[in-house]
């Protein structure tokens, strides 16, 4: 008999994943190149060619005891130097390696500040949509998560509303720029606001609200467009970062945390983190993968960038040629498109066609589906005779202009 709270995590488990499966079964049974597998954001663009080097390399150079042994639950001083560095050359900012704890991915570190900070009936808010994990990570802090509803036209999130479900419980607010699932950039306006909101509140109720940044995506952007660094507009910020993406690294489970000396009671969360770090059982994030990190931190993979910017174009030209609505992502490699069915119903008539894409309620949004774009150009190019059979079925070239 499993444990009650995991009843409902079991129930709402990942629809994603469901549908990555899916995607092999079909993929078993029809081939590989005859399915579209738009479901999982999983890297299809290899790691920069500086992190096999550097494994060669540490695994031929560096002491195995070393190399493969314990240290600080933080993680090597010399890797979170190396990325505070990194960060603040890129943006300005004055970290230094006490700054940075080393983690498990993004949902390591998301988990490690909740268990560090979040009380039992403590609640998390973020903005629909949303990476539908949240759930399953406020859960784990006993936390409860607070959507504040979508803004359908921008997704830029809803800050009127926003301001209105703040509460005395609420303990962290969680946004994602650029965004899973829809892309958007929130702007250094929206960022602005949103700090002013915040402070306002912390007066108000005399407790303090943090703000976490988790951004896998934050270098996968496009057209130049700024992403603003979130600990420079609002002291209470910690930075939750992956290298599951920017490195196509997702399997190896390497990120950070950053946890400011502005942010209030900063010593005793960092000791924190640290305890919920080996608490949690991670102990301390991948040592090997840790030390690629530190000589691959201001890796160039704007080739990379350039590979999903391409497959980007295809898609949102594509199918918004076809008569499909959304707006056009500036960051990530998601594009998320309104349905002129309901999103389950969709998935359904688009698997006929041997298209996977995810429905929108997952992420707290229905009426809109997610389709991953990091997958090869070939796949792209290919799916649209299917996109357009699929358009020709629910009857999009009628409905122009009225989506
Ligand atoms: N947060 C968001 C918004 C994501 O999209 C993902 C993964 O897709 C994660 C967190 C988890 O990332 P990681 O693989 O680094 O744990």
């Amino acid at each position: 008999m499993i444990a009650d709270k995991m009843v409902e995590l079991v129930g709402n488990s990942s629809v994603i994943r469901a549908m990555f499966e899916e995607g092999k079964r079909l993929a078993g049974k029809y081939g590989a190149e005859n399915v579209f597998d738009f479901s999982l954001g999983n890297p299809n663009v290899p790691a920069p060619k500086e992190v096999n080097e550097a494994i060669k390399s540490l695994v031929d150079e560096e002491e195995s005891t070393v190399l493969h042994g314990y240290m600080s639950n933080s993680g090597y001083e010399d890797v979170r130097a190396a990325i505070a560095g990194s960060l603040n050359r890129r943006f300005g900012t004055s970290f230094d390696e006490s700054n940075i704890i080393m983690t498990v991915g993004a949902a390591g570190g998301m988990n490690v500040f909740f268990k560090a900070v979040v009380n039992a009936g403590d609640e998390i808010m973020t903005f629909a949509p949303y990476f539908g994990e949240y759930r399953a990570y406020a859960a784990n802090a006993d936390g409860r998560l607070v959507v504040v509803p979508p803004e359908t036209d921008t997704f830029q999130p809803n800050l009127d509303a926003f301001e209105k479900l703040i509460t005395p419980k609420t303990k962290a607010v969680i946004v994602n720029t650029p965004n899973n699932p829809t892309g958007v950039v929130y702007s250094e306006e929206t960022i602005r606001r949103m700090a002013q909101i915040m402070e306002r509140k912390q007066k108000e109720y005399g407790n303090v609200i943090f703000l976490f940044s988790d951004e896998p995506y934050r270098e996968l952007a496009y057209d130049g467009v700024n992403v603003p660094y979130l600990t420079k507009y609002y002291a209470n910020t910690v930075v939750g970062y992956s290298y599951s993406k920017s490195l196509s690294l997702p399997g190896e489970r390497i990120g950070y945390l950053v946890i400011p000396d502005e942010l209030d009671d900063s010593a005793t969360i960092k000791t924190a983190c640290n305890v919920a770090t080996r608490i949690l059982g991670f102990v301390n994030a991948p040592s090997l993968m840790q030390k690629v990190i530190g000589k691959c931190v201001d890796v160039d993979i704007s080739e990379n960038i350039e590979i999903y910017n391409r497959n980007r174009e295809a898609l949102y030209n594509g199918l918004t040629g076809l008569g499909f609505k959304c707006i056009k992502p500036e960051g990530a490699f998601y594009l998320f498109v309104k349905t002129p069915v309901d999103d389950n119903e969709f998935c359904q008539k688009a698997k006929k066609y041997n298209i996977l894409v995810v429905p929108g309620n997952t992420f707290g949004c229905a009426g809109f589906v997610r389709i991953a774009y990091c997958v090869s150009y070939d796949t792209i190019i290919n799916s649209l005779p299917k996109f357009k059979e699929l358009a020709e079925e629910l009857g999009l070239a009628e409905q122009r202009g009225t989506l």
